[in-house]
């Protein structure tokens, strides 16, 4: 099956266009015909790690479904004139939870501290009692294959995993090249968030597009991961941009 949905290149990464329910009925669309797909939600941090490192840089490019998270991807598209909504990650994986309870996919949770994973399960739950829940594991192991052959044999239909990148996506593409009919999706800190140990930034700071700022502020640590990155992912974007207009 086709994307439907259409891909522009932002420093030649791969960043699939429209809104969050088309990308979630592609992925519905996934599931029932199970195709599998590795879903990437992307921003300028991991742009930058993906050209840092060439297996990650693989890995984003090759996925199935790429999401603009971050408002530096917003920002991206439109110097090229795209109106794309944000999407946030962890909007996107909770619609992706409710879509399964609803037709009773079943799903696994991979990542975080154990207190982390156990208290997030229970509040999805809580919220969502129909879920199928068949494996849930914290993100600090050992011996990667166990857990790994434990998601195969619990037979998930979606697996989330949060553990950062690139724990997250070296994982999820050591799971796919075991099995290739799972919905597989990296989700960062958003257990933190279910758990109730991390709090979002209030609504009006996620609509202006400034949750980063807000995170920022929050743990002053994550400063030196976003600057300088955002400044110089968007003005090399802004150079691409000129030099695709003058090759037009
Ligand atoms: N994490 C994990 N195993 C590790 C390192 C991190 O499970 O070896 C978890 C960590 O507990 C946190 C999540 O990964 O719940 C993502 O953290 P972070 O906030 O760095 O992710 P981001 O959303 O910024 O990508």
């Amino acid at each position: 099956m086709e994307l439907e949905l259409d891909r522009e290149y932002i420093l030649g990464y791969g960043v699939d266009l429209g809104s969050k329910n088309e990308a979630l009925d592609y992925i519905s669309k996934k599931i029932i015909s199970k195709e599998g797909a590795q879903i990437v939600t992307i921003n300028p941090e991991m742009i930058e790690m993906g050209e840092k490192d060439e297996r990650l840089g693989k890995i984003l490019k090759n996925a199935d479904l790429i999401i603009p998270d971050g408002v530096g991807i917003k920002l991206a598209l439109r110097f090229r004139g795209i109106k794309q909504e944000q999407i946030a990650g962890i909007d996107f994986a909770r619609s992706l939870i409710n879509i399964c309870a609803d037709n009773d996919y079943s799903v696994a949770f991979v990542g975080a501290q154990e207190e982390v994973v156990n208290r997030a399960v229970e509040n999805i739950k809580k919220e969502t009692p129909n879920l199928n829940v068949v494996y849930k594991h914290n993100g600090y192991y050992d011996d990667e294959d166990v857990i790994i052959d434990a998601i195969l044999a619990a037979e998930p239909k979606v697996v989330l995993v949060a553990m950062g990148v690139p724990r997250q996506e070296f994982f999820i593409d050591k799971l796919k090249s075991k099995k290739n009919d799972i919905i597989l999706i990296g989700v960062g800190g958003s257990f933190d968030v279910w758990s109730g140990f991390t709090k979002r930034a209030p609504v009006v700071w996620q609509k202006l597009g400034l949750e980063w700022l807000y995170r920022t502020i929050k743990q002053p640590e994550r400063f030196k991961r976003i600057f300088p990155t955002l400044p110089l992912f968007l003005f090399r974007v802004i150079i691409e941009t000129i030099q695709l207009e003058k090759d037009y």
